[in-house]
């Protein structure tokens, strides 16, 4: 498998000549299902290179006219090269569907993972904090906020590295926003007021990540919509007694559960944590 992963498939569309189209791959099993289509093993027939492929139908996409976020998607994860953002390395299209050729997450979703586990060991929750924090840290350089960081929308590759998937949310922006969006339990405060927000959503999103990651659930969930936003907007946030926590990793989630978005701690700030320092795998390779 490593041999068939160690040449890329010519270069996307976007960049090149080349155009994609389904004769050139071989497809195999389904890997899953998504809300406008499912996801499909797949090699390149040249160069054997193995990928995930997309599938998209466009009558889904324009019933929900989502034609600009799904293009807006495909542009902003092309344009993104770091080993924990999964590659979108082209696309193509036929009369009905959209193909996405995508990097191949052998691990699946690490939303499995949490729930198989229950719960993540502090080695493997700082090393995925880590790593988001450094995949994060290069998205915002780029202007790219993600606004939907989720255990649904990380992937993990074949030795345990975590992928950010799905750009459906992401915004390129240099200024503030006021759309809402996102999942409810990932919402930073000034999402759910609908007040304007801007990189630091991403930053209190990694503080209830970590939350989930070592306790299993996300810190303010609640019986309904309405509570959830009621515990966030107060940030009444409590550590359970089970299961053991360290006093660092409960310091680190304190300082990004933190309701004015100016005073929660950077992105640099958690790469310097004690806790991720302590912790973190430093190759992000985490096997579990
Ligand atoms: P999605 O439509 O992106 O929600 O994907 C549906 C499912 O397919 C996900 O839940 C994953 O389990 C699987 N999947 C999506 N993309 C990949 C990928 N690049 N590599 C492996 N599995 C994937």
């Amino acid at each position: 498998m490593a041999d068939q992963r160690r040449k890329p498939p010519n270069q996307p569309q976007t960049t090149s000549k080349r155009q994609w189209s389904l004769a050139d791959f071989d497809v195999g099993k389904p890997l899953g299902k998504g809300k406008f289509g499912r996801v499909y093993l797949a090699r390149e027939i040249k160069s054997k290179y193995i990928v995930a492929l997309k599938v998209i139908f466009k009558e889904q996409i324009e019933k929900y006219g989502l034609q600009h976020q799904l293009r807006r998607e495909m542009e902003i994860q092309t344009a993104l090269r770091h080993p924990n953002v999964l590659r979108l390395h082209g696309w193509f299209h036929d009369d009905e569907r959209i193909f996405l050729i995508l990097e191949y997450a052998h691990g699946g979703e690490l939303y499995r993972e949490l729930r198989k586990l229950g719960h993540l060991s502090e080695t493997q929750a700082a090393t995925y904090i880590h790593s988001l924090t450094k995949a994060l840290a290069y998205c915002h350089d780029k202007h790219v906020i993600h606004r939907d960081i989720k255990p649904e929308n990380l992937l993990l590759d074949h030795e345990g590295r975590l992928k950010i998937a799905d750009f459906g949310w992401s915004v390129q922006s240099r200024s503030k926003r006021h759309t809402m969006c996102g999942t409810l339990d990932y919402l930073a405060p000034e999402m759910v007021e609908k007040k304007a927000h801007d990189y630091s959503v991403d930053n209190w999103t990694l503080g209830i990540l970590c939350y989930e990651f070592l306790y299993g659930v996300p810190p303010f969930e609640a019986e309904s919509q309405k509570d959830t936003f009621k515990r966030i907007l107060k940030v009444d946030l409590t550590f359970p007694s089970t299961p053991d926590v360290s006093a660092e990793a409960k310091d680190l989630i304190s300082r990004l559960l933190v309701k004015d978005s100016s005073k929660r701690l950077s992105l640099q700030k958690i790469m310097e944590h004690p806790w991720i320092v302590k912790n973190a795998k430093p190759m992000g390779i985490c096997p579990t």
